[in-house]
């Protein structure tokens, strides 16, 4: 009698010790955890996701998420559009297909828009239809929109995740922490911009630098940053005779190239590379600042780079400096040495920068990259099997110039002119800055499906005139809540009832 059960004994103390193992996993209660790469193309109103396919392939399809199975709009009005705390929970704008869509003249807008870089003029966007005039008005800003996507609550324009009480929210990557996940951000634009900075630090004006960067360096939040904002370096990569530190404080600066932060910091090029190519591993956190100004490549002067007819925009690359794709690869080989999985958010920051300032190349060459950035990710995920347990999801947090076609000035609607491979396409802009669009997502991977849940209602401008889906339709608030719950493993989650 007493031979048979020590006999046994091994195999149920097994049989225990798994099932506690499992019990403790959150996936026991629901699915699996899996990795997340969120990447936001920034200001990327929906023709713009058409410019760099015509000129690249002659055709709007072929991008790496061209295929994907979830295609959804995603709408992106703040809460209200102060500039401070108005201390309520009231939305005050609000996004409606009938008027965002309507086909009535009007008489011109006579706004002037700022310039948005210094040296250029400004400009007047007559913009004769009522929907395009609809959609100029009551805009986010990225600060809020980002706020929505790393913490799912609508707040004012200005807050770097704080509500509309000033109180801090907490972050998706808090969340990714909490479930034993490695987090990064990666943009073409300082590191310590509003996009990446939602991810990383509570504030509650946008142009904090110093703090915000300190949060997002110093905060047990991110184990990657990598972005531009190098003070030491100007728009063209060359030193500069004194430091720019309108991104990062010296303080900080300092405690970072002196170790002081921990991990690892790296800058030049090489180092970058041999991170990215697998050929120097990291120990802790990871900090990249390639040497270049506010972006990558975005505002190198003409002058300065000289020309190349190859390119969009006429002028050469800066030569020598890392590529969006190249900065994602670093991140993934830091963030993909955790088992248990990541969430790693990746911006084409200057694609926003370039409609500004209403630059038809240079959007194209910025979503250029932003595409290579995502093929280069699908890329890594497969070679490591990967792949089936990442959730990606590309997006942008909001239009940004409305490009339309040469004569939609006359003819409402009218779509960009595709003159096919290696020539610009025509465009007319509409605005100098953001628009309250319904905009375009794309997801793929284990919980994708999950966003579905999240519809609030059908667009047929989605589906008539921007020809993206069938009209279904997200708000930027819905991402957060899928996102965090593919990240600790739980069921798909649904709307919260009102
Ligand atoms: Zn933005």
């Amino acid at each position: 009698m007493t031979l048979p059960i020590l006999a046994l004994l091994p195999l149920v103390l097994a049989g225990c010790a798994t099932s506690s193992r499992e019990d403790a996993a959150p996936a026991a209660k629901g699915r699996e955890p899996v990795s997340v790469v969120l990447f936001i193309s920034d200001g990327a109103s929906f023709e713009t996701w058409n410019l760099a396919g015509y000129w690249a392939r002659g055709q709007r399809d072929g991008a790496p998420w061209s295929g994907w199975p979830v295609r959804l709009g995603m709408t992106t009005f703040p809460l209200n559009t102060s500039r401070t705390p108005t201390m309520n929970a009231t939305p005050m704008v609000r996004y409606d297909p009938a008027l965002a869509w309507s086909t009535e003249s009007a008489a011109p807008d006579q706004t002037p828009q700022r310039p948005a870089f210094p040296g250029e003029p400004t400009r007047l966007y007559p913009s004769p239809f009522a929907g395009y005039q609809w959609l100029k008005k009551d805009y986010t800003d990225s600060a809020a929109a980002g706020t929505a996507l790393a913490t799912g609550v609508k707040t004012y324009n200005n807050a770097i995740s704080v509500d509309n009480f000033g109180k801090a929210l907490g972050l998706v990557t808090e969340a990714a922490k909490r479930a034993g996940m490695a987090t990064g951000v990666v943009s073409s634009v300082p590191f310590s911009h509003a996009t990446p900075a939602v991810f990383g630090a509570n504030n509650l004006v946008r142009d904090n630098y110093h703090e915000i960067a300190r949060d997002m360096l110093r905060r047990d939040r991110l184990d990657v940053v990598i972005g531009a904002g190098h003070p030491l370096f100007d728009d063209n990569g060359r030193p500069r005779a004194t430091p720019d530190f309108t991104f990062i404080g010296p303080d900080e600066w300092n405690a970072l190239r002196a170790g002081g932060i921990g991990g690892t910091f790296v800058e030049t090029t090489a180092d970058i590379r041999a991170i990215a190519d697998g050929r120097r591993a990291v120990e802790g956190r990871l900090i990249a600042l390639p040497q270049v100004g506010s972006t990558l490549q975005f505002r190198r002067d003409a002058r300065v780079a000289g020309e190349d007819r190859r390119n969009p925009s006429g002028t050469a690359f800066t030569q020598g400096l890392p590529d969006l794709p190249t900065l994602t690869r670093a991140a993934l080989n830091r963030l993909g040495q955790n088992e248990r999985g990541f969430f790693l958010r990746v911006e084409g920051g200057a694609v926003d920068w370039a409609a500004h300032a209403n630059d038809t190349g240079r959007i194209i060459e910025e979503q250029l990259d932003f595409e290579a950035a995502v093929a280069a990710t699908i890329d890594w995920l497969r070679a490591r099997g990967r792949l089936g347990r990442t959730m990606i999801i590309v997006l942008t947090d909001h239009g940004n110039g409305l490009p339309l076609g040469p004569d939609s000035d006359r003819i409402v609607w009218q779509p960009v002119t595709n003159r096919g491979k290696g020539r610009l396409p025509e465009v007319r802009w509409h605005s100098g800055t953001h628009t309250n669009e319904n905009t375009r997502l794309w997801a793929t991977g284990a919980g994708s499906q999950c966003l579905l849940n999240f519809v609030v209602g059908v667009d047929p401008g989605l589906r008539d005139i921007v020809r993206h889906n069938d009209g279904r339709y997200i708000d930027n608030t819905a991402i957060e809540p899928v996102v965090r719950a593919a990240l600790e493993g739980a069921p798909c989650p649904r709307p919260a009832t009102r």
